[in-house]
């Protein structure tokens, strides 16, 4: 690990003064993603920014428009058990059960889970090539292990997954990204939160220099789909595994036909991976396998596998098609080893 300046920020001018313009800083909160990373010292930060103080992270509270405000300090575990959020978004509250441990849950924080790196063997390995890492270097996942890696939307500098399993359910409930930094605050839709990896895979989302994530806010209309949900997560073993494929979906539906319907991927792509024209197939027809497969192939064209993980395409097509077939029935993955009774 290398030498590094330590600064607990008083304020959220603080923090911001300290993060605009100086690359060599990060923010440490839960620390459970960027300690592991010094460790390894694929990150070398100068200087630690820590956030842990700062009163406008804390807290779930109510939005004037009957939304829910999630604080980018509150933990994994807060966010799952909290009553309003399963009682009103149990889609996200799976989804965050599904992910780590209950002692990285309790640690790991909101803004944090948004900002994890990718967990693809060669960014964690710094005696290998990775574009993400070190621009320029090469990818040494092209060409070698890749079963973990993108199917969708990856580029030839890059084609890492992103890990997490909440944002793919903030994903599919349309939340926002509520960020302060030099500028001042600005809200950014969870789908232009995250990026593809194109020519910078160095970039995994678009905050700017010197800006802070300060929230997380869950729409009102997104409470419509508290009564048929499923977050489905496909792994290697059942527990402390990322998603080789993951999927939140979530459907209004009336007279047997759908009135609307939410669906995102996990595992697959840089971001959640989400496309209008696979929700818009679906409304208006009836809630069976035949329409669910079309929304999956919609969703899943142009995939391009890799030379390990040609599998992923045909499991994410048969997870789609389960996951939506639960949140139909109102029969939702089970999660009965994960809630407090
Ligand atoms: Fe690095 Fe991305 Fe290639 Fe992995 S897939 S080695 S993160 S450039």
């Amino acid at each position: 690990m290398n030498r590094f300046s330590y600064h607990r920020a008083e304020t959220l001018a603080d923090a911001i003064s300290h993060l605009r313009g100086n690359p060599a800083a990060a923010i440490i909160a839960g620390g459970t993603n960027l300690v592991d990373l010094m460790k390894y010292e694929v990150e070398r930060p100068g200087e630690l920014v820590d956030v842990t103080g700062l009163d406008e992270l804390r807290g779930i509270s109510e939005t004037p428009d009957g939304g829910l405000r999630i604080g980018a300090l509150v933990p994994n575990s807060d966010v799952a058990y909290d009553e309003r959020i399963y009682a009103r978004y149990p889609l996200l509250a799976h989804a965050v059960l599904a992910g780590a441990t209950p002692q990285l849950r309790n640690a790991a924080t909101t803004g944090g889970n948004l900002n994890q790196r990718t967990r693809c063997y060669y960014f964690n390995d710094v005696a290998t090539p990775c574009n993400k890492r070190e621009p320029g270097s090469g990818c040494g996942a092209i060409g070698g292990v890749n079963r973990i890696h993108a199917i969708i939307g990856a580029s030839d500098h890059c084609i890492a997954t992103h890990p997490s399993d909440m944002c793919v359910a903030l994903a599919a409930l349309d939340a926002e990204v509520e960020v302060v930094g030099p500028d001042g605050k600005r809200r950014i839709a969870f789908a232009d939160y995250h990026r593809l990896p194109g020519d910078e895979p160095q970039r995994d989302n678009t905050l700017r220099s010197g800006e802070i994530v300060v929230a997380v806010t869950l729409p009102r209309e997104a409470s419509a789909f508290a009564g048929n949900y499923s977050y489905l997560k496909l792994r290697d073993r059942l527990s402390y595994a990322f998603a080789l494929v993951s999927v939140a979906a979530a459907l209004q539906i009336d007279g047997g036909r759908i009135a609307a319907p939410r669906l995102a991927l996990g595992g697959v792509a840089h971001k959640p991976w989400r496309r209008s024209e696979a929700e818009e197939v679906l409304v208006g027809m009836s809630a069976d396998d035949a329409s669910f497969s079309r929304a999956a192939d919609i969703l899943l064209a142009g995939a391009q596998p890799h030379e390990h993980n040609a599998f992923k395409i045909d499991l994410a097509r048969r997870a789609i098609v389960r996951a939506l077939s639960q949140a139909a029935s109102g029969t939702p993955q089970s999660l009965t080893d994960k809630r407090i009774a």
